[in-house]
């Protein structure tokens, strides 16, 4: 391995190790971001046939628990919310009411088209894409998009994670 002017090895963007001590150094970004990369937790629940996807994405045959997502059923321990399906005019508010309940730093992922742009239900009566009332983070599209594509969005929402700055290192 090279070793840079200060006897350093980079061994992963922004990860140098000191050769011999058993030590690496990194920024406080990183190491927070890969703590939160690590341990995304979002909130339970479901409003249509996506959700079923949903589960099967956490379900043991493909084991979201591996990457560190592990389902919670409290708002409170939630950084990241899925919207699973259609969400109606009459949902939205109570949708809204959870992620408000959620700490910051939190996530949206849209699931599926209702989510995206309210997909096959062009009416009065179904949300014409979460954006409207979310951030959303991560679009994921399909009818229903399979868990496989739901495994792809949350690892996606983990890379943009790992590139977040916060203001300590701006002090700094
Ligand atoms: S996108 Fe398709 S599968 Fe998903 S909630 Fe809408 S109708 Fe159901």
């Amino acid at each position: 391995m090279k070793k840079d002017d200060a006897g350093l090895v980079e061994v992963e963007d922004g990860v140098r190790a000191i050769t011999g001590a058993n030590t690496i150094i990194t920024s406080v970004d990183k190491i927070v971001n890969w703590g939160r990369a690590s341990s995304l937790w979002p909130m339970t629940f479901g409003l249509a046939c996506c959700a079923i996807e949903m589960m099967a994405a956490g379900a043991a045959h493909l084991d979201l628990d591996r990457f560190g997502i592990i389902f919670r059923a409290s708002p409170r321990q939630s950084d990241c919310m899925i919207v699973a399906g259609t969400v109606t005019m009459k949902m939205a508010p109570v949708v809204r009411k959870v992620y408000d309940q959620m700490p910051e730093p939190r996530y949206v992922i849209a699931m599926g088209s209702c989510a995206c742009s309210g997909g096959i239900f062009k009416t009065y009566s179904t949300v014409q894409g979460v954006d409207t009332f979310l951030p959303v983070d991560v679009y994921i599209p399909g009818c229903p998009p399979r868990p496989e594509a739901l495994i792809d969005g949350l690892l996606k929402l983990q890379n943009l994670i790992r590139k977040e700055e916060f203001s300590w290192s701006r002090w700094a």
